[in-house]
This record gives C-alpha cells, structure tokens and sequence, in this order.
C-alpha cells in the first residue's frame, strides 16, 4: 500500500468517525509499511498510539481489507524520529513483582482517556484579571519541567474555562513532550473505570494502569465526593503518581476544603499542592472573550456584520458563566444569517429575549439577608435587629455591603430593610467591610463565598 492510497482510505474513515475523532486521531496517523500482514502506523505519541489502537484499530483493519489489502493487523508506533522515553512502565519501582512486561504492555493498551476538545486550547483562552492565575499556573505545568507544584488544582463555578485550561495543558503536552503519557479523565469516569475494573476482577490491571501515567488530569473532581471505595482508590492512585514525581493535575467546582463529603485526607492531599481558583469573570473579560469569538464565528459566516455596541450589551447583560455567553452569540450568528440580516440591537432583544430575561434574575435584600445568616449560623432576626455583639454586627455589615454591591437599592432603601436604619449606618457599614476585605483574609472570603452563592 502506498502512502497516497492510504490518503484515500483516510477519507472513508472521515465518513465513518466524523470530522472531530478524525482531525484528532485519523489524520495525525503516518503510515509506515505493510509487514507480513501487520500494518505499521507512526503516531506522534504512545498515548495517541494507545487511544487509537483501543478505539480504531478495528475500523482501519476493516477499510485496510475492504480496500484489498490482506491486513491481519494493525499497530501503532511512536515513529523513531521522535524522543523516546526511557520506558518507565517495566522499570518503575512501584511495578507489583511478578508481573512481566509484557503483560504490563497490554494494560496500557488499555489507556482510554476522554477525547480532547480541539478547541480548547491556549490559543483560544482569553485571559483576564479573573483568571490570569490561574492560566499562569495551566502554562507553567503544561511546560512539563520538573515537577514544582503537585498536584495543582483548579477551581471554580461552572463554565469559566476549567476544563479549557485542562485540555489546553494537554494539547501543550502533547506536542511539547509528546513522549509523555498524559492522561486526561473526568472524576465520574475514572469512577466508572474503577467499577469496571472491579467487577471484571481486573483491579491489579487498573492500578498499573493508572500508576503508570506521567501526567494525571481528573476533572470535576467534587464527583467522587461520597463516594467512598472510588474516593479510597483515587487516594492511592494519586499518593502513588505523587510518590512518583508525576504531575496531577485536579479541577473542581470549589475549593477542595468546602467539598462536602470528601474524605479529609483527600482533602488535605489537595491542598498539598498549588490551588488557584477562576474568579467569576468580569465585563472586561467578557468583552474580550466576546470578540474572540466573533472571529471564530466570522470563518463560518463570512460578511455578517456586528454593530455597534451588540457585543458591549452582552457583556455587560449576560451573567458570569462564559458558555451561556458563547451560546448566545452562537445563536445570535445562526439567526442573523438565517434572516439575513445584520446583528443589531433589535435582532439581539429578538432573539436572545430568553437569555437576557433569565440573567436579569435581581438578587433582593432579603435574599442576601437569608443567605449571610445561613452562611454565619444566626438567626435572621439578628440579622436585622438592633444587637450590637460582634457575632452579629459583622454578619449584619457584611450584609449590608452585599446589598450595596449587589442590589440597585439606595442606602435609604437598604436602612429600611435593616429595622429602619438610618443610612450613614449603612454607608458605615458597607466602607467597614471595604476596608476589612484588604487586611481581613476570612472576610475578604466570606464575601466571595457569598457573592457566587448569590450570584449562582
Ligand atoms: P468549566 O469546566 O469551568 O465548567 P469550560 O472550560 O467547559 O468551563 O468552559 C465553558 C466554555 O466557555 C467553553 O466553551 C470554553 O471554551 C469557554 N471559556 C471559558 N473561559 C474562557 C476564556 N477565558 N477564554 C475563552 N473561552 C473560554
Ligand atoms: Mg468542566
């Protein structure tokens, strides 16, 4: 077979395995040469090789048969050219004896990881003040120098680039290091692997498997909490790759101390390492993710135009979570090149009424009256009444500081809600809290908490 002929094989596969598998893992594939019925592929790395040969192999033998090729079977191998790695999975010390390499190969043959989102990539990440550190430490590990900060782990709400940044690392990884095994999972599936494993009898292959990665990436990590067996098989994989030098690499929806029902010596292990987390982000951040992606949309709808202010209006109107914002701009080109029209104000109230009216949720009073007294464990009538007592007062300013912040009450209006106080009451209490925010860490926390609470 010659490499040509291969080039239209690839095209009956494209058909088969859609345009994303096929960019991610068909068309990296060089073939190299037919060999007594084997047919030898170069992949740029081993964890690619593994995917491939797990998901593919099948597929490609078919075509390679279909096409008059008599192939018995297919590899995959990282072609010579490339950096090698010393091959630490028959060396590695913490190998359970009695095991031969070999059999130690076709576990790894069985390294799944989750597909990684092209798009997702440095490149395409729009930094701000949000999450400028967190980037930041999502460059320096994806660098893949020594190991410094283990495991680092990456928190916060719902869609504000967590998983970006992780496929992001990967991708650098990859073709950084692409000798490097990196394995990039959600918590729920290395769950599910775990269960697997387990009523398959096949614990001892989990565990290689697992222990021989270089970089460990489990998203949404909050998963596993209570989920005890999955929790305990988590720890050891992780103490094991930690004990290894390898990075992990974690992200969850908040930060590891506040996850309920997560063991505490996960907990602990978690903080062990670097935790940055993504703010929610802010107008200026918005706006910039805004026109990112109006030149990503540009590629796919040629001559739509945009005017004046639309994007300014988005940024400023729909809420802190960046996929509600790329969805609605998504719409919002679909529907404008539909009507054939330009993206105005009008056709943006058209047909984005549903959006704009959900994030124009307005957080009252009471409702932040509710949620401090939850938050500090009072009763919401100290809250408002008159006690003077620390364990109140500061609960009860901090409330009032949310009110200011994230209300359109004016301070009159605040002071009534708060047993009919007089404003300079408020306005004192609102620059106290200001002012505590700079040299007090626990509440410059405390009203962060409760900011993303309210604002969830
Ligand atoms: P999370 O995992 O934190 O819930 P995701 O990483 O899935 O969030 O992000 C949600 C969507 O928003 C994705 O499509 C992602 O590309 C996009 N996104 C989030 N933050 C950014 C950013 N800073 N720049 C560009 N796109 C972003
Ligand atoms: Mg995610």
């Amino acid at each position: 077979m010659t490499n040509e002929k291969w080039g239209q094989l690839r095209q009956r596969l494209l058909k088969t395995v859609g345009q994303n598998n096929y960019t991610t893992w068909i068309e990296p594939l060089e073939f190299s040469r037919l060999d007594g019925g084997i047919a030898v592929f170069h992949v740029p790395t081993n964890f690619m090789g593994n995917y491939v040969s797990q998901n593919f192999a099948d597929l490609i033998l078919y075509e390679l048969n279909q096409a008059g090729h008599p192939v018995q079977r297919v590899t995959f191998k990282v072609a010579a050219n490339s950096p090698t790695r010393p091959d630490m999975r028959t060396s590695s010390p913490s190998k359970p004896t009695g095991t031969s390499p070999k059999a130690n190969a076709n576990v790894v043959e069985a390294l799944q990881a989750a597909p990684l989102d092209t798009r997702f990539t440095f490149e395409s990440f729009v930094v701000g003040k949000p999450n400028e550190l967190a980037h930041a430490a999502a460059r320096r590990v994806s660098e893949g120098g020594p190991v410094t900060f283990n495991p680092l782990v990456l928190y916060g709400g719902v869609g504000l680039g967590k998983t970006h940044l992780m496929h992001a690392i990967a991708w650098e990884l990859r073709a950084r290091k692409p000798e490097l095994n990196v394995l990039y999972l959600s918590a729920e599936q290395f769950m599910y692997r775990f269960v697997q494993a387990l009523r398959e009898r096949k614990m001892m292959d989990f565990k290689m498997l697992f222990r021989s990665v270089d970089v460990l990436m489990v998203d949404d990590v909050q998963f596993i909490a209570g989920k005890d067996s999955t929790q305990e098989e988590f720890f050891h994989t992780f103490n094991a790759l930690v004990d290894q030098n390898k990075q992990i690499i974690i992200s969850a929806d908040r930060a590891p101390g506040e996850i309920k029902d997560l063991e505490d010596r996960v907990k602990s292990r978690l903080q062990c390492g670097l935790v940055v987390d993504l703010h929610p982000t802010d107008y200026e951040l918005r706006l910039g993710i805004l026109q990112t992606k109006v030149q990503m949309h540009r590629k796919t709808y040629p001559g739509l135009e945009i005017a004046d202010g639309v994007l300014e209006f988005l940024a400023q109107r729909i809420s802190t979570n960046v996929r509600v914002l790329e969805g609605a701009l998504t719409r919002l080109f679909a529907f404008a090149s539909l009507v054939g029209r330009e993206i105005d104000m009008d056709l943006t109230q058209d047909c984005l009424a549903d959006v704009l009216r959900a994030s124009e949720r307005k957080i009252t009073v009471e409702e932040i009256q509710r949620k401090v007294s939850d938050y500090y464990n009072i009763r919401l009538s100290d809250i408002i009444g008159p006690k003077r007592l620390r364990t109140f007062a500061r609960p009860r300013q901090v409330a009032m500081y949310l009110c200011k912040q994230l209300t359109s009450r004016s301070l009159p209006e605040i002071g009534r809600r708060f047993g009919g106080r007089d404003h300079t009451t408020i306005m004192y209490g609102v620059r106290r809290i200001e002012e505590l925010k700079t040299t007090d860490g626990q509440i410059a926390e405390d009203v962060e908490m409760l900011r993303r609470t309210l604002e969830a």
